[in-house]
């Protein structure tokens, strides 16, 4: 048998043992984890509407009239008129023809992927994917071909040279670095080889684009360039769930064959409720976005001058590079000594030797909450002279 307690301690040496906190009260940066008062900057509440009392009202006032659970798959009875209206309305948020509304984001890329790829068919995933499109490909079956991070170079030759059915998938904005896929040549190198393209915008929808459309609006991309897209709600619209938009046609086929949509109980209508005015909200609000944009640029600008080394990131994940797992971890720990949670992100969730505090903002951060991350970054410096902790510049 497995000797599942050795494997533990060997993570536990290796710095790499994973540990959760308990959160009381509302996802706010004001947080209260495991008992102790921290400001938050892990969170991916881009936005700041997972605890907006304009959400929470309109799902209680949901509850009162469609119940809570959502009783049986879509294809049973599950399938509640205010999960069809959130998909036309998501259809008309992302400009494609039609939408359909996944459990959560994880369930999308699995269901989509292994809809859309099969066995004999290839699938070309950049290398920095999240792992729910990793976990997606090898359902799928397909043969998976791993291509460079952004290398569009790389997967034109590797396209060129594969027969037969061909989807390319790709994040829009990559969970761990903060940086956008080139989807423009991505597109026409789609085009030139014939092959599907789908983003999975979890990160940039609500952040990017105008009012908020995300990664394909951003760089003025239109639906018939990414047939699919994958969004998710949990991130910036502060609700829970994802979606994938794509052609009549193509969702379709998705309620025929994607698994991870016909074999799961149909989530409370109540959500579906709250996502739609949620919405409503994401498009109407720009301020968020601007509030946003200005708090990393002023991170960045103040960071690096302190001598951290940041990645070329202009969405609100800033992931501060540190190396080893031990440094990563020493340096969120000082920050937490200073009453912040900024998190350390390690291997394999990031490769071997550059684990980083992943450093995101949200909309209902204050300048004032800026300052304080900014004065401990800043005492944490002297860290930089311990010889571990590699990138950090003179101080
Ligand atoms: C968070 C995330 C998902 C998963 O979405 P959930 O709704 O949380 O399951 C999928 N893809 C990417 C890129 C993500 O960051």
């Amino acid at each position: 048998m497995r000797d599942i307690a050795a494997e533990l301690e060997a993570r536990r040496e290796a710095g790499l043992y994973r540990h959760r906190r308990t959160i009381d009260g509302p996802q706010r940066p004001a947080l209260n984890a495991d008992g102790k008062p921290l400001l938050s900057f892990c969170s991916n509440d881009y936005l700041g509407l997972a605890s907006d009392s304009r959400l929470t009202e309109v799902a209680a006032r949901a509850l009162t009239d469609h119940g809570l659970g959502g009783a049986s798959s879509h294809l049973i009875c599950g399938h509640h008129r205010a999960h069809h209206e959130l998909e036309k309305k998501l259809a008309v948020f992302t400009g494609h023809e039609d939408a359909l509304f996944f459990s959560t984001g994880y369930m999308a890329n699995l269901g989509v992927i292994s809809a859309f790829a099969g066995k004999g068919d290839t699938v070309f995933s950049d290398a920095l994917n999240h792992a729910s499109i990793i976990d997606g490909c090898r359902l799928s079956r397909a043969t998976v071909r791993p291509y460079p991070h952004a290398d569009t170079d790389a997967l034109a030759s590797m396209l060129a040279d594969t027969p037969g059915h061909k989807l390319v998938v790709t994040d829009g904005v990559f969970s761990m670095d903060g940086d956008i896929a080139p989807l423009r040549e991505l597109a026409r190198i789609c085009k030139d080889h014939n092959a599907l393209l789908m983003v999975d915008d979890a990160h940039g929808i609500g952040v990017l684009g105008e009012h908020g459309r995300g990664s394909l609006a951003h760089l003025g991309l239109s639906p018939e360039e990414v047939p699919l897209l994958v969004g998710t709600f949990g991130k910036a619209l502060g609700t829970s769930g994802a979606f994938c938009a794509g052609s009549g046609l193509h969702m379709d086929y998705l309620v025929q064959k994607a698994r991870t949509y016909i074999y799961t109980t149909a989530m409370p209508p109540a959500l579906a409720v709250a996502t739609m005015k949620s919405l409503d909200i994401v498009q109407s609000d720009d301020w968020r976005r601007s509030h946003l944009a200005a708090l990393v640029q002023r991170f960045r600008a103040e960071v690096s001058a302190m001598g951290y080394e940041l990645m070329p990131s202009n969405t609100p994940i800033q992931p501060v590079l540190v190396g080893s797992n031990e440094s990563a971890l020493a340096l969120s720990r000082a920050l937490e000594e200073q009453g912040l949670l900024v998190t350390a992100i390690r291997p394999p969730t990031v490769p071997a030797g550059e684990a980083r505090l992943r450093v995101t903002f949200s909309a209902s951060h204050s300048e004032q909450d800026l300052d304080r991350l900014l004065d401990a970054l800043s005492n944490c410096r002297p860290l930089a002279s311990t010889p571990e902790i590699r990138s950090f510049a003179a101080v």
